[in-house]
């Protein structure tokens, strides 16, 4: 008997069709003599919806700014996935289960306050082993619990992911399956380069450079978990009929390995990552003098405003330019603070913003041993005569910023060069 968490995505809870299919798969590993506990999203779409509603009720901008409105966009959003397990229990007492559903707050999944992106303090795993040694299925929300002070928050879009491999780390689970609507982790998006292969193992650093670079199968807090617990957790689909064979579904998808030598397809560029949520800005005519950066990226940081990409140019009779990237949704505000703060306070001449960048990266631990492989991505970019507007590297990641409508020619000649396209023989 192990004791298995299943995390179900939004396309997987679509209906209460899928819901039911759920409720058999889940069924046939209790029947198998296994302790569940599931971990579901919202119905796909229904996030969406919810924040829509908001939205609509309140503009981007002045949400953002108000922690009073912020603490209401989470308890609307939390909804979603208190339908789900709710249905999901339901479905389970269906086939004969027993089965109990809870919300984040019940269970509870401790949390900070940072409405919209809270991160997880604590779960308690008392209530839920009580449950499991009386013979029930547990079925928590994905993406929420609750802080300090007793208030709904959620983690972030993408948070059922951390809210399963966290379960299963406070439960020291033997597996977290992560059920999705594709059948494992990919070369790269699979829905953008058809050719892209399934991995059968990827490595946990290459995991979280993926999703850290934009690979949205999992969200990186969900893999710093499974590195940080050393959780077992594997990518698999929930679209396989649900009576496959457990010994078959459990070895199927993608599992996230832990040690280096384990890794069976070892490449040089393991995966391709790319990312169309970041906004370039760019500080023209700033002095150049010690203390500039700070000048300029302090009151960004005080905003709240996470920075990915930055740059400096030479500077040219003692002036400078800096560009730096943000989260799209940061941009309007990230102006704001520029045009108020930064300029008057550093007297540059102007600022250029450009929503339509991507970043495309390429993601390999072989890239440590491997001299060559940006100039490569470098090459490969300019034949196809796509320009290079930031670079920035790691160890084992190359990322550039470039032109939005070159994206998917960027990923698929890349995943091509690289030798990642199915049936393609690996040489450089
Ligand atoms: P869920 O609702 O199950 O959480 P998501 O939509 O969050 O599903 O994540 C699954 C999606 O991730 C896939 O449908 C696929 O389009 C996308 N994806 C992006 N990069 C990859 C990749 N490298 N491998 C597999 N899927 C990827
Ligand atoms: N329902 C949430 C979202 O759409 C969380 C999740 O699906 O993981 O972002
Ligand atoms: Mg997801």
């Amino acid at each position: 008997m192990a004791l298995i968490v299943h995390k179900y995505g939004g396309t997987s809870m679509g209906s209460t069709e899928r819901i039911r299919s759920v409720a058999q798969r889940v069924a046939k590993w209790v029947r198998a003599g296994h302790q569940l506990v599931v971990v579901p999203s919202a119905m796909s779409g229904e996030t969406n919806r919810l924040l829509g509603l908001a939205k609509e009720l309140m503009p981007d901008a002045t949400l953002a700014n108000s922690e009073a409105a912020l603490r209401e966009l989470d308890a609307v959003a939390a909804t979603g996935e208190q339908v789900s397990v709710g249905l999901l229990a339901l479905a389970l007492q269906a086939q004969g289960i027993p089965a109990v559903s809870y919300g984040g707050w019940q269970v509870p999944v401790a949390t900070d306050s940072a409405y919209t992106k809270a991160r997880i303090a604590s779960i308690d795993d008392q209530r839920v082993r009580a449950d499991l040694a009386a013979g029930k299925v547990v079925v928590i929300t994905g993406f929420q619990g609750i802080d300090p002070q007793g208030n709904v928050t959620t983690l972030g879009r993408g948070g059922s992911d951390t809210s399963a491999v966290a379960v299963a780390a406070a439960l020291k689970a033997d597996e977290c399956l992560i059920y999705t609507d594709v059948d494992g982790v990919y070369t790269t998006d699979p829905r953008i380069v058809p050719e892209a292969r399934r991995l059968s193992t990827i490595s946990f650093e290459e995991m979280l450079e993926m999703a850290s670079l934009g690979s949205k199968v999992l969200q990186i807090r969900s893999v710093e978990f499974a590195g940080k617990y050393k959780v077992p957790v594997r990518v698999l689909s929930s679209f396989t009929p649900w009576d496959i064979p457990i010994a078959e579904e459990a070895s199927s998808g993608t599992l996230i390995t832990f040690e280096e030598d384990e890794k069976m397809e070892q490449a040089v560029v393991a995966g391709i990552a790319f990312n169309r949520d970041e906004a370039k800005i760019s500080v023209i005519g700033v002095p150049d003098r010690p203390g500039i950066a700070h000048q300029i990226l302090g009151p960004v940081a005080d905003a709240n405003i996470d920075i990915d990409v930055i740059i400096q140019n030479v500077s040219h009779e003692g002036r400078t330019d800096f560009s730096f990237t943000v989260h799209r949704n940061d941009y309007a505000r990230t102006m704001n603070v520029l045009e108020t703060q930064v300029i008057p306070s550093t007297g540059a001449a102007k600022l250029i913003g450009d929503t339509k960048i991507c970043k495309v990266s390429i993601v390999g631990i072989g890239m440590r041993s491997h001299v060559g492989v940006a100039s490569k991505m470098f090459r490969t970019l300019s034949e196809e005569g796509i320009n290079i507007q930031m670079i920035t590297t790691s160890e084992i990641k190359t990322s550039v910023v470039i032109d939005e409508k070159y994206m998917e020619l960027a990923v698929r000649a890349l995943h091509k060069a690289f030798g990642l396209d199915a049936g393609a023989v690996v040489a450089d």
